[in-house]
């Protein structure tokens, strides 16, 4: 399993000026070997990989200009566009995708990656040479250490906090805020454990999320919030000349404010999701396997799409299967199909439609009463312990406690 660690980098003026220029370098050579693989195939119907792209990098490096620059950041850079190829065969493949979407020329670059090297040491005891991957960090032991960069140097980044397993690859990014170092790191996978309980989760616009024990968390509506200032901030940059000092300024202004906002947003996302594992001890998450993208193109209702945008369903449902795996813990998505509409009590379904702003699930068989999303978020644990009734033990005792011939009237 990969995980990956972000620290803020620091990098002095005179090291920006490097690394703005290498990041110019790196779009350049993107280009030409992106033109390259396109032409060869255009003219001569020739497929070129990207191995063969790497050996006329070096060829290029004996007698030109290219060799001022790392090698490492290079051929990270031909992985890239490897790896662009790669997703546009699969798309080929793939028949649903509407968009093929051949690779592009970039218009800038904004991160340099490099991979770290393993050397040759020397084991005194036995006299063998082992090959140990290098540190990608020096220590100094007070608030800032050192990032080592090919060719620059050492760069100051702050470490809030270690990374743990074996550093394989380092990114330094430029965003709107400042400079980010990411480190990918090669660490065992977690072995699952025995769920011993487990909650539903339904999401929504108005409480973000609320749990069959009827926790409820609300939205904190990050854009709403800041759309009074963003569109201070947009009237300003139009109000620019277009290319001067101050249009640039403005734009910055502007692209913080949209980093900052998404900061928030994954802050918020990142912690729910945790909470949930962590602080009230669930081994098992259910949510609904929804259909947001459908759901963004809903034109009836005025701003619902933009609220669910806002909210990040998607972004959660991502977070909560991240944490699962990474810590040993079980995520499941269920079928969304009338999980509002369906009594948690006597599995009866109510008939036609059912309105948005009805708040309250009333059952006209039972006579049940729960709060609209709660009665969901119970569907949904129910659901899933139907599905999973054999594997998993939290599912088997569930499935058990409810009447087993009213659930198979209903869910088959
Ligand atoms: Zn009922």
């Amino acid at each position: 399993m990969k995980r990956t660690f972000k620290y803020r980098a620091y990098p002095t003026a005179v090291q920006q000026h490097w690394l703005y220029a290498e990041l110019k370098h790196q779009k350049k050579l993107y280009n030409y070997m992106l033109q390259m693989r396109s032409q060869m195939w255009e003219y001569g119907s020739v497929s070129v990989s990207m191995y063969e792209q790497i050996n006329h990098l070096a060829k290029l490096r004996e007698n030109s200009h290219y060799s001022e620059h790392p090698q490492d950041l290079q051929v990270s850079t031909l992985k890239r566009l490897n790896a662009a190829y790669d997703n546009f065969f699969d798309r080929c493949q793939d028949g649903k995708a509407k968009k093929k979407g051949h690779p592009k020329f970039k218009r800038s670059v904004r991160s340099v990656t490099w991979s770290v090297r393993k050397s040759k040491v020397k084991d005194k005891a036995t006299g063998t040479f082992k090959r140990v991957r290098q540190k990608p960090i020096r220590k100094t032991g007070t608030r800032l250490d050192r990032l080592k960069v090919p060719k620059l140097g050492e760069v100051k980044i702050r470490m809030h906090r270690p990374f743990s397993g074996d550093p394989k690859e380092v990114t330094l990014k430029k965003t709107a805020r400042g400079w980010y170092c990411f480190i990918v790191c090669e660490v065992p996978d977690t072995i699952p454990c025995v769920p011993k309980s487990a909650v539903g989760v339904d999401v929504g616009t108005k409480t973000f999320v609320i749990t069959s024990d009827g926790e409820k968390v609300g939205n904190r509506k990050f854009y709403k919030r800041g759309h009074d200032r963003l569109a201070a901030l947009q009237r300003e940059l139009a109000r620019k000349q277009k290319g001067s000092k101050r249009y640039w300024k403005a734009r910055n202004a502007l692209a913080k404010h949209h980093d900052k906002v998404a900061c928030q947003r994954l802050d918020f996302i990142a912690k729910t999701a945790y909470g949930l594992y962590h602080h009230k001890g669930f081994d098992a998450v259910v949510v609904e396997d929804l259909h947001i993208k459908g759901m963004l193109k809903n034109k009836d209702q005025k701003g619902l799409a933009k609220s669910i945008s806002d909210t990040a369903w998607g972004m959660f449902f991502e977070w909560c299967q991240w944490v699962a795996k990474r810590d040993g813990k079980h995520f499941h998505a269920v079928d969304p199909a009338h999980t509002s509409k369906t009594c948690s009590n006597c599995c009866q379904r109510v008939k036609g439609k059912m309105s948005l702003s009805v708040r309250t699930f009333e059952c006209k068989h039972c006579g049940f009463v729960l709060g609209r999303d709660h009665n969901a978020a119970l569907n949904i644990l129910y659901r899933a312990a139907c599905a999973l009734r054999e594997n998993e033990f939290w599912a088997t005792i569930l499935a058990e406690t409810r009447n087993p011939l009213l659930q198979q009237a209903c869910w088959g």
